[in-house]
């Protein structure tokens, strides 16, 4: 077989993915439960993955889980109980809304501008611009 068939064979039993969609894996919430409080503890490391504030990512959970949001050190704490598998979903959605490109599928993005119940979201990687109504 030569170079080129074994090429032409890996493309083939890959279809349709482009490396970005493998690459990019939204981070999964390490979350515990206390009592009546629901605490985020790698809440750092999702924001810098999202290249988003901490604060941005709290007002955003604040909304969608209509709860208070706090900081306890490095910890998000939402003042209620919450199941892991809802807030992944909420932290998924964030991700799908504000930070994956919706063009070029690249978590490449920031936030321009915010007004009136809109977020303008610009990608870095393609250049896309586009609008996102805030839940
Ligand atoms: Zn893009």
């Amino acid at each position: 077989m030569t170079y080129e068939q074994l090429l032409d064979r890996a493309f083939s039993q890959l279809p349709g993915l482009s490396e970005e969609k493998v690459d990019f894996k939204i981070p999964q919430a390490d979350v515990m439960i206390q009592g009546n409080k629901t605490m985020v503890r790698n809440i750092a490391q999702i924001a810098d993955v999202a290249r988003r504030s901490k604060e941005e990512i709290a007002k955003y959970l604040t909304k969608e889980l209509a709860a208070p949001v706090t900081f306890d050190n490095q910890n998000l704490i939402v003042l209620t109980k919450i199941q892991s598998g809802t807030l992944n979903e909420k932290i998924k959605r964030f991700f799908e809304l504000y930070i994956i490109c919706k063009e070029c599928h690249k978590p490449d993005t920031h936030v321009q501008m915010i007004d009136r119940g809109y977020t303008t979201i610009v990608c870095e990687a393609c250049g896309a611009k586009y609008t996102v109504k805030n839940s």
